[in-house]
Formats: C-alpha cells, structure tokens, sequence
C-alpha cells in the first residue's frame, strides 16, 4: 500500500529541515550546546537516508554499509545532545564511543559478506542508541517534567520500532540480502519516525526555549557582584508570613562611602565580594542570604534562636574584619541589626524594618557591632557589643 521510496525521501526531507531548523535555534541559543549535536545529528541521520536513494532506491553494498554506518553516527550525536542536555558537559567522549562501538558491531558481519546480518546488527544497535538517548531524557525530568517526559517517550517508541526490523530482515531475508529489506516492519518504523520528527523538533525547540526562560529568571533573581539573591529573589521567597521561629539579620558595611572615595568603586566592589564570602561561610542550609541595597545584605535564619543568630552574625562581622584586613589590607567594619519575626509571624519586610531600626541603633552605638530588636536578648563578643533594645521604638 505505501510506495517505500516516497516514505524514503519523505523521512530525508523531514530531518533535514529539522538539522536546519536546530542549526538556527543553536545560532540563536550559543550557550544550548545540546541543540548543535542535535543538529548534527539530524544532518548525518539525513544523509543516511539521501545514500539508500541512489541508484533507484538499490544501493550498492557499500552505499548500504555507509548509509548505516552515517544513521548509528547520527543517533550516538543525538545520544551526546541528550547527554549535553541533562549534564552541561561536553558530549564528545560519549559520542566517538556510542559510534565506534556501534560502527564496529555493523562492520564485522558486513566485512565478513553478512549483509543481512549487518542489517540486523545495525537497527538492534539503533534501537540500543535510541533507548540511551530516551534514558538521558529521563533522566533530566527534573529540568523540564512535561517536555522531557514527552521527548523521552518518543524516542522510546521509535527505539522499539527497531527491534522488529532486526528480527524480520533475519527471518525474511536471511544473512545476505540483495537489497535495503522491505517488510511491513520497515514501512511502520518508517512511517513512525516520519511523525516522529516535527514533534521531537518543537519539543526539542520548547526545551531551549525553557532553558533560556530559566536563565534569565536565574539571572533575574541574583545579585551580579556577589552570586548572593538579590532584593527581589529574598521577597520571592517569603512571599507570606515567616514562620514564627525566623529571625532576620541586617548587615551594614561601615564608612563605606570613605572607602569608595578614597580607593575607588572598583575596590568598593572587591570590599562587598569579600563581605558576600565572610557571609556566604557556615551558613546554615536553611539560610537565604541576599544583598538587598548597596552594601546592605539580609539572612533570614529559619528555626533559630535570637542567641544563636546573635552569634552567627558576630562571627561574620569578625570573619569580615580579618577577611578585609588580610585580603585587602583594609581596615573595614560591619554592622548588623537583628529582628524576630516574633510568635505571630511577620512578614520579610517587617521583619527587616525591624532588623533596620536595630541596625540604625548599632549605627548610633558607635558601628562594628551586633543590635538585637527583641525584649529581654543581650550578648556580647570581643570587639563588639550585642544590645537588647526593647519592643518600643528606642
Ligand atoms: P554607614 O557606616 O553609616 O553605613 O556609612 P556608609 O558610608 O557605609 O553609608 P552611605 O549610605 O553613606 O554610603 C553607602 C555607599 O555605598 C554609597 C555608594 O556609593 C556605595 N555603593 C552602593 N552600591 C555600591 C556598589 O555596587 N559598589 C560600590 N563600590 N559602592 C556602592
Ligand atoms: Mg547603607
Ligand atoms: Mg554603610
């Protein structure tokens, strides 16, 4: 009923418009490395399909050889896209091996005058490709759920239409055959494939199209100098009530100004990377520390005591002084304000009015020091003062 070399040349076209269509997104997308082995891919898979249409759909043995040989080598870059897509890394190893191994198991019946064989060989080593390529979807699920998912079943399903056309060319056609074999097996898979390809495409397309979202929303949400969470990225993540054990600290690098205009901005940025390092160390799993002005930077310490984030912040005020002074020979300060979100619960930006009026108070006290808004807390460290300022306005 189907006419094959129609189903040939419809596959050829349909995966060169889409190594074309990959080709552009990479152009677009540099950092989508996956999308350029994805295109290659569909190029080579391309050009295996234009080599079994010469001489009148009968190529020669070599043509036949080659055109399978080009459609394992096309499938292992599909193979270090997925990989490339899931892991970030380069895919080359992975693919100079999927293919040396793939091309091997094809060439030894084929070397050997065992083109049925060879045949066989080569689509039980495309189904094995193909299922790896799914396997590596899977396993980026987390990335994507939908698209992954979605492209992980495709690949799933033309990987297994490939298993009946190894079995069939051995049954029907035996060890040598004259010709590329033609059973109802090559017609489905064929015919799979076909349809196969737009949807593999768009979703292939969706998942750059997500990535690309996803960094900008990364990018969107973190502070440039110092990788912390910006102002917005902190409001984001509570975007209620705290929960009533969260206490939030204020940092204020002293003098800061003075630093800027004297030594220049380019120093003042270095002072704030080093206070984001001072910062960034012990900090507790459940912490989110952001720069949320200038040189002003935030932690909200979820489950903690206001005695245990009095000491947390005093040793980053004292981490901060060494790391100034060692790093960049500087005499530097910090100041911190600390706030409960109290029994009831208060919202992030309460509770950093809160740790604001603390801190304005450490400002007043003389700086280089660590002021605790909430009745009845007072501590005290070497070099800094931790004072307890009632409820009431001080
Ligand atoms: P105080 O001890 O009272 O906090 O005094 P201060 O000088 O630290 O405070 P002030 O608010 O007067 O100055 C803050 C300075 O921070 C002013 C501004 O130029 C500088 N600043 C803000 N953002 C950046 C930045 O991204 N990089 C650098 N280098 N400086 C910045
Ligand atoms: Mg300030
Ligand atoms: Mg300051």
């Amino acid at each position: 009923m189907l006419d094959f070399a129609s189903l040939l040349v419809a596959i050829g076209f349909s995966t060169a418009f889409l190594a074309a269509i990959l080709l552009a997104a990479w152009r677009m997308s540099r950092r989508d490395g996956f999308l350029l082995h994805c295109a290659t891919g569909a190029f080579l898979v391309a050009a295996s399909v234009g080599l079994s249409t010469v001489d009148g759909f009968r190529p020669s043995a070599w043509a036949q050889g080659l055109g399978l040989g080009l459609l394992l080598a096309g499938e292992a870059c599909f193979y270090g896209g997925a990989a490339q897509f899931r892991l970030g890394t380069s895919p080359s190893r992975r693919i100079v091996l999927a293919t040396v191994i793939s091309v091997t198991l094809l060439l030894l019946p084929l070397l050997a005058g065992y083109n049925g064989l060879a045949y066989a060989a080569g689509f039980t080593a495309s189904a094995v490709l193909i299922f790896l390529i799914a396997h590596q979807y899977w396993l980026a699920r987390d990335q994507a759920p939908m698209t992954t998912l979605g492209i992980a079943a495709l690949y799933l399903l033309v990987g297994l239409s490939f298993l009946p056309r190894a079995v069939l060319v051995l049954l029907r056609d035996g060890l040598v055959v004259a010709g590329p074999p033609r059973n109802w097996a090559q017609d489905l898979s064929i015919m799979l494939i076909i349809g196969s390809i737009p949807a593999l495409g768009a979703l292939t397309m969706a998942l750059s199209q997500i990535r690309t979202a996803q960094a900008h929303r990364r990018e969107a949400l973190t502070d440039f100098l110092t990788g912390l969470m910006n102002r917005r990225a902190l409001f984001e993540a509570y975007p209620t009530r705290l929960p009533p054990a969260c206490v939030a600290v204020l940092f204020d690098l002293d003098e800061f100004k003075t630093i800027n205009d004297t030594q220049g901005h380019a120093f003042g940025d270095r002072v704030l990377s080093l206070f984001a390092t001072a910062l960034k160390q012990d900090l507790p799993a459940s912490a989110s520390a952001a720069r949320i002005g200038g040189e002003e930077f935030a932690l909200i310490l979820r489950e903690t005591s206001v005695e245990t984030a009095i000491h947390h912040a005093d040793n980053v005020r004292t981490r901060f002084v060494r790391l100034a002074a060692d790093e960049a020979h500087l005499a530097c300060t910090v100041s911190a304000g600390i706030a409960s979100s109290g029994a009831d619960g208060m919202t992030v930006d309460q509770v950093l009015a809160d740790a604001d009026r603390a801190l304005y108070e450490a400002k007043r006290a003389g700086r280089n020091r660590v002021v605790v808004r909430h009745a009845c807390h007072a501590a005290s460290s070497a070099g800094s003062m931790a004072a307890a300022l009632d409820n009431a306005d001080a």
